[in-house]
């Protein structure tokens, strides 16, 4: 049963040790995103004229597993991410059911910014599941900053929904979360990443990356 659902995606990239999650992984890159960061690297995420290559599930599924040893060996799987994965989010919650069902045993991780409506985030971690039964390993949130009015400028959008969606996840899990807070030059600076840092570990996540954005400018 794989539902007729399609994945968009402007690339699926072998061998990502050790970026995106443990072990080796390959990065499916979904096409499409809700926010407009001014430092974003994937333009054609949001480009109309891109074509996405079209992958049904039981097609993104032979094009995964010729790495089935490495993932096996290593503890690693497939790593979603994009552009904003979320966006597809029924498509990789019926993926990750139809692989389990071939009886693989891969990691399947998530790269994200949290930023969409709250029924795309439900659509992949159902209210009131238990952790245990969480279909992502690891989910690697990309928050920009918690400050609203940073957020809003460097990403054009506001934050409610990111907001409302990490809520959820701290509810649900906080030992499969990685948040990553950049410094973005021109935005925020090292003290409104304290006050980030100071929120997230409020709302209890332990494992925070803290890094800097590298620009031309
Ligand atoms: S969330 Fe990522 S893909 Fe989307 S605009 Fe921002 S940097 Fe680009």
């Amino acid at each position: 049963m794989t539902d007729g659902l399609v994945f968009r995606a402007f690339a699926v990239s072998r061998h990502r040790l050790p970026y995106d999650g443990a072990g080796v992984t390959t990065l499916v890159g979904g096409y499409g995103c809700p926010l407009a960061c001014r430092y974003c690297i994937n333009g054609v995420c949001t480009d109309p004229a891109f074509r996405p290559k079209i992958y049904t599930i039981p097609a993104l599924f032979d094009a995964v597993k010729i790495d089935d040893l490495y993932f096996t060996a290593t503890g690693g799987g497939v790593t979603f991410g994009g552009g904003e994965p979320l966006l597809q989010a029924p498509f990789i919650a019926a993926f990750i059911r139809y692989a389990k069902a071939q009886g693989v045993v891969w990691k399947f991780n998530l790269e994200t910014s949290l930023a969409v409506p709250p029924e795309l985030f439900d659509a992949l971690v159902p209210e009131g599941i238990p952790a245990a039964d969480c279909p992502v390993d690891e989910f690697i949130v990309d928050i920009k900053d918690m400050d609203p009015a940073i957020y809003e400028r460097y990403t054009g959008r506001t934050p409610e929904f990111m907001r409302r969606n990490l809520t959820r996840l701290a509810a649900l899990t906080l030992d499969r979360v990685t948040v990553r807070v950049p410094l973005i030059p021109g935005y925020n600076t090292d003290e409104d990443c304290d006050r980030s840092e100071e929120i997230l570990r409020g709302m209890g996540f332990e494992r925070i990356e803290r890094f800097a954005y590298r620009t031309k400018q």
